[in-house]
């Protein structure tokens, strides 16, 4: 018999469990969800071991730091006391109880909603997740290390909450509730926007996907704010079907039949009563009339075509996604109802058994994360500026199919299917199936001598995977990508190396769309810092590895280029191109374009994979070795942003200084009066 131990045994936590709402304050005071709205976040465990320093009280933690400072409190504000998530009592309680009258408990549940978005994120993509870097305003260095996203709980008082890439910080509001009928809610109850699940995960995802695609601020057409809003939706969505017991009682409270209103399909209800509409804020499978009845939507491509304001669209986007998903979840329990049934797939009257319930609950949590993990890993394949909503279809697909060659449960059909009903198409395609989808692999069009010099890059995007593949220090994987980037400490870094070894190349030109030769100057491209080459910015260098369900492996290096140029029009025509810190200085009709290219290699066969482009350059032209502007996109760009753009701001009433380089100081404000 083993001897006892004189050691006490000790074992690190995997998790710290803490109490919150699945949805809002609201839900728990009605008698149909009260039961299921309190949940339980397992939250990944942080202690003083953890990297990038210690977890404290705020909390403060490796990702996230909330800080609690009210303005309006006092004469000069106030901050509320912080809460320490180790203190035993509330340790043991598994956190404080939810309540609405607590500031601690605000602080402790905008932790918790914050850490399990990143968590989600952090699962799909196989990798840590990085802030946006802070910009500086100095040559040698322009990029500063964001450790941690900061949360205000209580920073305004409006029906507002935001995240602000200027700040690195999300702002919460609370607001004083004006429903439309006082059935609805009490008039003049305290609303607070942090203690929405659904509010926190929109803007933590803001922030997330700012971090991977920086120039996704940048209103270029007018897809791009609403695919933010869409993706921010999208995330907090599926989050519900992550609590069990809350996807246990809608399922048996819509007889496993999720076309049905449910709560799992909408949004920020709490908010949404409160600022006077009749249910949630957003909803994606259907809304409340005028008179408050509920009528599911019917795709129509109409919408797509019509509909400019970020949020509107975006839901446009939300839906088809959650069609795919429904068309998946009934895919997946075909059997079950046959099987329940007897054979005839319709179930008897009265309700589910428990056992079945359970089972649908499983089918609908494991769809749903298949449904979020292809969304997140479908932004590696995005362009690094100007996306549409076809450009992520594409994405998706072509992602999903790298990984999972047999779409053997037509999952990549059911989106293909669901974007289709609603118009959204990649721009350029002339038949809708999986194939011309597919993002082509652009390699094999190349001149040897090309492909030579993109062997010698892809040797050294090896070597950078050989330097972070281990590294979890979120820190030191930027400050190692960053060099790779830049160069310095013996390495000549990639910006360099491409500067030099495409200079003036037209096959490099043809595969990124992007000014190169040696008339850049023509062009409008600034000059690149002490050289006599063009500008071009490397974006969010990394390394992307992934399984698949057959064990199918791919390891990829990514990484974003983007060129931008200055042109001038007069009276909606282009009368010349002047690199952009003159064109600043004609702010009437001076206007920076931006283009980019996506470069995707793959490690295992050294070669680029693909190159995912919004080019500057006209491709017809190149193909005649010549190098024309893209004219389409240039005037689009600009109609857009001095035209359209305004008027679907103004619209909305209030909106953020939509100038006409499109400088958005704070382009994420979650609500809008109408
Ligand atoms: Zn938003």
């Amino acid at each position: 018999m083993p001897r006892p131990s004189d050691k006490p045994s000790r074992e690190r936590p995997a998790h710290r469990k803490l109490r919150g709402y699945a949805f809002d304050p609201s839900l728990s005071v009605a008698i149909e969800t009260a039961d299921i709205n309190e949940v339980l976040y397992k939250i990944r465990w942080e202690d003083d071991e953890t990297q990038g320093g210690p977890f404290g009280p705020g909390p403060t933690g490796e990702y996230v730091e909330v800080i609690d400072f009210d303005p309006t409190v006092g004469k000069n504000g106030t901050f509320y006391a912080r809460v320490d998530l180790n203190d035993p009592y509330i340790l043991a309680n598994d956190g404080l109880p939810p309540s609405e009258s607590n500031p601690q408990f605000h602080q402790q549940f905008v932790y918790a909603v914050a850490m399990l978005t990143i968590q989600n994120f952090e699962r799909a993509l196989g990798r840590p997740i990085l802030w946006a870097p802070r910009l500086l305003d100095d040559r040698k260095k322009y990029e500063e290390y964001v450790p941690r996203l900061r949360i205000y709980p209580h920073a305004l008082r409006e029906a507002n909450a935001y995240y602000s890439p200027l700040k690195k910080a999300i702002l919460c509001g609370y607001f004083t509730a004006s429903p439309r009928t006082s059935a609805l809610q009490m008039p003049g109850a305290q609303v607070f926007s942090c203690l929405s699940h659904d509010i926190l995960a929109h803007e933590v995802t803001h922030a997330i996907l700012d971090g991977l695609h920086p120039k996704y601020n940048r209103p270029t057409n007018p897809d791009v704010l609403a695919f933010h809003e869409a993706f921010a939706d999208i995330v907090a969505l599926f989050q519900h079907f992550t609590f069990p017991e809350v996807l246990k009682h809608q399922i048996a409270r819509t007889r496993g039949d999720l076309d049905k209103q449910s709560l799992l399909g909408e949004l920020a209800q709490q908010v949404g009563v409160a600022i006077g509409k009749y249910g949630s804020l957003r909803e994606a499978i259907g809304t409340h009339s005028k008179e408050g009845v509920w009528v599911p939507a019917v795709p129509d491509p109409a919408d797509y075509l019509a509909t400019p304001e970020p949020h509107n669209r975006g839901s446009i986007l939300v839906a088809a996604v959650f069609e795919a998903f429904l068309t998946m979840y009934k895919g997946r329990i075909k059997d079950l109802l046959r099987i329940a049934s007897g054979g005839s797939g319709i179930l008897n009257e009265g309700e589910l058994h428990p056992d079945l319930v359970n089972r649908l609950a499983d089918e609908a949590a494991t769809t749903a994360s298949h449904v979020l993990t292809m969304c997140v890993r479908a932004l590696d394949y995005c362009p690094p500026v100007d996306v549409t909503f076809g450009d992520f279809l594409s994405a998706l697909i072509t992602a999903d199919h790298d990984l999972v060659a047999d779409d053997r449960h037509h999952y990549r059909l059911a989106f293909i299917d669901s974007f289709r009903r609603r118009g959204i198409y990649p721009q350029g395609i002339r038949t809708l199936s999986e194939e011309s989808l597919r993002l082509r692999n652009e390699w094999r069009n190349l001149p040897a001598a090309e492909q030579n010099l993109l062997g010698i890059i892809t040797e050294f995007l090896r070597e950078y995977r050989g330097s972070v593949i281990y590294e979890t220090d979120r820190q030191a994987l930027f400050e190692t990508s960053r060099r790779y980037i830049a160069g310095g400490q013996g390495i000549q870094g990639l910006h360099e190396r491409l500067k030099t070894k495409f200079d003036g190349s037209f096959a490099f030109e043809k595969l990124t769309g992007l000014v190169y030769n040696r008339d850049w100057n023509d062009f409008g491209v600034p000059a690149l810092h002490g050289t006599s080459g063009p500008t071009f910015q490397i974006l969010n260098l990394r390394l992307a590895s992934r399984v698949g369900p057959d064990g199918i492996q791919s390891n990829q290096i990514v990484f974003g280029l983007v060129q931008r140029m200055g042109v001038v029009f007069k009276d909606g025509k282009l009368k010349g191109c002047y690199a952009p810190g003159l064109v600043k200085k004609r702010p009437h009709n001076g206007f920076e374009v931006h283009g980019g290219c996506t470069l995707i290699f793959d490690l295992d066969t050294l070669t680029l994979k693909y190159a995912i482009s919004k080019p500057l350059l006209d491709s017809e032209s190149l193909d005649r070795d010549v190098h024309e502007l893209n004219l389409e996109r240039v005037e689009r760009q600009y109609r857009y942003q001095t035209e359209e753009l305004p008027l679907a701001m103004s619209e909305v009433g209030r909106y953020f200084g939509a100038g006409t380089g499109g400088a958005f100081d704070e382009p994420f404000a979650l609500l809008h009066p109408n």
